[in-house]
């Protein structure tokens, strides 16, 4: 095999609910997409294992819940001591089932346990509130109570990370979840499942049911009145079918839908700091994040310098396989990918833009892609409306910060947006005016479990990290007592 693990028992392919690991005889293939190779043959479970499961995770509610924040909080701490601990395999099946990086997919396991970390922190600090009485008899009292069950829905570009930053605030807050993680890439999910078994979460609490029946299972967990939240990371398509079914019962809804984000660079700007900056706002995950810098505004001035210095150093970039190769850039997730990538840059192209690095499939095969610039890009461009989600930085020229902002701000998304600049009124008014959650000001990574991530617009609701993404698993009641 080409895994060299340490534990081969964190590689999986059997489901795992009510604390018990299932198999079946109905199983599907999980590929490395750098080479095709086969992983593991998967569990394949279906709306009946996914009604099990919110049995399961329905019954442990009550208990887990009734237990002090302190208890939760101490077995959330060694889920992350064992996250950490066993981060070199798990970056490995990361790796393997979805072609980023090594270095990254590592990265990426630390990001998802630094979530764990964080909310077995804020576990023993769900605080209440007192209000003043309304009359001289009457006495207020917020509680702040688990929403009860949470399915999980997850994609594929963040196997680790995505799943862990919803369990672990659900799983402080009093909550028990029912998982349901792509089905490009249930490895990791699995893998977390047995290390949260090791950490003495207990059976019914986590439960991680993949599946190919993407449809049934979501329509299932929308529907099941057991379930009283929704809580979903992938295309913003998607959310809004999560959202019509979950109307039925009235589910919760924490949706991180799709981006297309801006990325200005103002003449006053620090120019290879924004160079820096694209690279890792554009290419993180070979392009493949919902946060990743989708339209690149220039301002005259400075386009030309920063254009050359962008294409030279993306020209300069590493592809290969993640898994053997210390490269920067591995494979996209499959061959719809590519055709999406190539699709938007023949688009581009047909309307006038001109491509300054790359432009063309790796000479690799498979769905390598040689990291790409274009130039010359202009609004009418499909990029300029949709999110790629691969490796093309696309840059349009402008004039003026007005005409900037209404760039930047002509879309249905609102995730995340990025802009540099040095004046600090400019920073002030620009940093207000744009229509997204998350904005990076001279910086291009804004991740970070300590702050909240999420959307406005069709970008999504909820937040997620911080002590704010605590309350998308909280619900409120107020008692009035009479004294
Ligand atoms: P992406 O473009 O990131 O793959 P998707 O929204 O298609 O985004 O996928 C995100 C997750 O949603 C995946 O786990 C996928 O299997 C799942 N999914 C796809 N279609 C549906 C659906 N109709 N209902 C529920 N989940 C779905």
């Amino acid at each position: 095999h080409i895994l060299d693990l340490k534990d081969p028992s964190l590689l999986t392919g059997s489901a795992y609910i009510n604390g018990a690991r299932f198999k079946g005889d109905k199983v599907f293939a999980v590929t490395n997409p750098a080479t095709g190779e086969e992983l593991a043959q998967v569990a394949n479970m279906g709306v009946a294992e996914l009604s099990a499961a919110i049995d399961a995770a329905h019954a442990a509610q009550k208990p887990w819940a009734a237990r002090t924040g302190k208890d939760r909080a101490a077995i959330l701490r060694r889920w992350h001591d064992l996250i950490l601990a066993n981060v070199e395999d798990l970056a490995q099946i990361l790796t393997a089932e979805m072609g980023k990086p090594l270095a990254e997919a590592k990265g990426e396991i630390a990001y998802g346990a630094a979530y764990v970390e964080w909310f077995a922190e804020e576990a023993k600090r769900v605080y209440g509130d007192t209000i003043p009485g309304h009359m001289p008899d009457k006495r207020i009292i917020v509680l702040k109570q688990p929403v009860g069950v949470v399915g999980a829905i997850t994609p594929w570009n963040f196997p680790n990370a995505m799943l862990a930053r919803k369990i672990a605030p659900a799983l402080a807050a009093g909550c028990t979840m029912v998982a349901r993680p792509s089905e490009l890439t249930p490895l990791s999910a699995l893998a977390l499942g047995v290390l949260a078994e090791r950490a003495g979460i207990p059976a019914g609490v986590l439960n991680i049911v993949p599946g190919l029946d993407a449809a049934g299972m979501g329509a299932e967990l929308c529907a099941n009145p057991k379930v009283a939240k929704i809580s979903f990371t992938g295309s913003t398509r998607v959310g809004k079918i999560l959202m019509r079914q979950g109307a039925e019962t009235i589910k919760k809804l924490s949706l991180e839908l799709g981006g297309n984000a801006p990325f200005i660079v103002f003449d006053d700007a620090d120019i290879d700091a924004a160079v820096e900056g694209a690279m890792v706002a554009k290419f993180r995950n070979n392009g493949q994040t919902c946060v990743c810098a989708n339209r690149i505004y220039v301002q005259s001035g400075v386009y030309d310098a920063f254009a050359e210095k962008l294409a030279a150093r993306v020209a300069a970039m590493s592809v290969g396989n993640g898994l053997t190769d210390p490269v920067q850039v591995g494979p996209l997730i499959n061959t719809a990918a590519l055709a999406k990538v190539e699709d938007h840059i023949a688009d581009a192209l047909a309307h006038g833009a001109t491509v300054a690095t790359g432009g063309a499939r790796h000479e690799l095969g498979g769905t390598f892609f040689h990291p790409t610039v274009l130039t010359g890009m202009t609004p009418e461009m499909k990029i300029s409306r949709e999110e790629t989600f691969g490796p093309v930085a696309p840059i349009y020229r402008f004039e003026t910060e007005d005409k900037a902002i209404a760039l930047a701000n002509a879309s249905e998304f609102g995730l995340a947006g990025y802009f540099y600049a040095r004046d600090l009124s400019r920073v002030w008014r620009v940093a207000e005016a744009l229509e997204t959650g998350m904005v990076g000001v001279n910086t291009g990574l804004i991740s970070t479990e300590v702050a909240p991530f999420g959307g406005i617009k069709q970008s999504g609701l909820g937040r997620e990290g911080s002590h704010y993404g605590l309350d998308d698993y909280l619900e409120i009641k107020y008692m009035c007592l009479s004294v």
